[in-house]
């Protein structure tokens, strides 16, 4: 089965008078557990790739389907609930709140829908546990915690709510080696514990070999790597 599917995605930003292609005919499909990692340059189009995918930008041509769903045939309120129940996001520069700790960083989105916040609580704890953040920095907040830390938390937040889409913008960039081979590992073991179908753009070669697949940008266009 496809978790994940791009076909034939272009894309293009505004660009002074005229428009700049940011993807090119891009098609890319993804299973479940499947790992890819995307590497290029910084402005190759790889970030463009990921808003695609998660249904924040719509494509000008091409179609993108998640969960057997075809993201442009849906009303926006649709997309939005698609997007929320299956896609996981985490972006290079952890958007943690500020104020509330690792464990309410997860719950925020529960709180907001009103579900069982003891029980959600619980699965917190075991998933901030799962992605390495020992018991005694759950009570932290981001500004006590190490760069390393703040990414497993995102992540841990990402899969909160169960998605089959996991989708990792540049989460190494911020970390030394060691740092960031630990978070690729932590990737790693979530798209297979999790089932997610991962895609992990990086401008950064090393540290692939965690991936089932390596896909190179260049100037918009996917191409094995
Ligand atoms: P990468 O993540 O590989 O660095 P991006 O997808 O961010 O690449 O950008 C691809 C190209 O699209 C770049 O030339 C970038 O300047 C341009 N671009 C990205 N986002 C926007 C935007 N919102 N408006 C205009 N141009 C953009
Ligand atoms: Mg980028």
């Amino acid at each position: 089965m496809t978790a994940l599917a791009l076909e034939d995605v272009t894309l293009t930003h505004p660009d002074g008078d005229g428009r700049l292609t940011a993807l090119d005919a891009v098609s890319l499909t993804v299973a479940p557990g499947e790992l890819i990692a995307v590497v290029g340059p910084s402005g190759s189009g790889k970030s463009s790739l990921l808003a695609v995918a998660a249904t924040l930008l719509r494509p000008d041509s091409g179609r993108v389907v998640l969960a057997g769903r075809s993201a442009g045939e849906l009303t926006e309120r649709e997309r939005t609930r698609l997007r929320r129940e299956h896609v996981g996001i985490v972006f290079q520069q952890s958007n943690l709140l500020p104020s509330l700790t690792a464990v309410e960083q997860l719950l925020a989105v529960e709180h907001l829908r009103g579900g069982d916040v003891r029980a959600a609580r619980i699965r917190a704890a075991a998933l901030l546990a799962s992605a390495g953040l020992a018991g005694d920095r759950h009570g932290r907040r981001p500004h006590q915690l190490s760069g390393g830390e703040r990414q497993r938390v995102n992540i841990a937040r990402a899969l909160f709510p169960g998605p089959s889409v996991l989708l990792v913008d540049e989460p190494t960039s911020a970390l030394d080696h060691e740092r960031g081979a630990r978070v690729m590992d932590l990737l790693a073991e979530v798209t297979r514990e999790h089932g997610t179908a991962t895609v992990l753009v990086t401008h950064d070669r090393e540290l692939l070999d965690r991936a089932d697949r390596v896909l190179a940008m260049t100037d918009g266009r996917l191409a094995p790597a």
